[in-house]
């Protein structure tokens, strides 16, 4: 059995995914292009997104991370904790690029956002892989995305589900045993 056995459908293939983000880098390279900027890659959930993004950028940038956790185990958004991971050397006076797994109601990204404007950060733009624009409740929307996707929670490309399948190199819509099996068991 391997990870692909609890897929239902998959919703965006590597493929797709390959052209997005090449999309997204080009847009990225030109805003930023003659600036120094930094990546700022929120964590767990981009840092697959952040490794393919930086690598089709061709300019001057650097890297930093910062952690934000709002879902817990399940898939309803719960308490929001930030755990910032940049010094003040890395924010104040610099633009920062935020870049996120996928924009849902917005309240992460709108906190991390004001937290690093608030810390001294020049200009703070953000980047998505997902959006899900139907959900939205934060006033925010990306400056960069790669793609827009329904009400439905998804795996894979870095998104986990109770931790797991980030690790899935395409996008995909679980089965819905998959969730009942881990309510059963608590
Ligand atoms: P927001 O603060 O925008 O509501 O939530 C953003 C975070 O919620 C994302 O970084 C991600 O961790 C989680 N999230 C929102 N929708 C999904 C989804 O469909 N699948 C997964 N795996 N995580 C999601
Ligand atoms: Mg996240």
């Amino acid at each position: 059995m391997t990870l692909h056995n609890d897929i239902e459908r998959v919703l965006i293939s590597e493929q797709e995914i390959t052209a997005g983000i090449d999309r997204v880098a080009r847009e990225v390279t030109q805003a930023y292009s003659g600036q120094d900027f930094t990546v700022v890659s929120v964590l767990k959930g981009s840092c697959v997104f952040a490794a393919d993004l930086i690598r089709r950028i061709p300019i001057p940038l650097e890297l930093a991370f910062l952690a934000a956790s709002s879902y817990g185990d399940g898939t309803v958004s719960g308490n929001l904790e930030i755990n910032f991971f940049p010094t003040g050397n890395e924010i104040e006076g610099r633009r920062l690029l935020l870049v996120d797994d996928i924009l849902d109601t917005g309240r992460t990204l709108h906190r991390v956002r004001a937290e690093l404007l608030a810390r001294g950060a020049m200009d703070v733009r953000t980047c998505v892989f997902l959006d899900k624009p139907s959900r939205r409740t934060a006033a925010l929307e990306a400056d960069f995305r790669c793609f827009e996707v329904e009400d439905l929670f998804v795996v894979g490309y870095g998104l986990d589900y109770a931790g797991r399948y980030r690790n899935l190199p395409y996008v995909g819509a679980l089965k819905s045993e998959i969730f009942a099996k881990s309510k059963a068991s608590g």
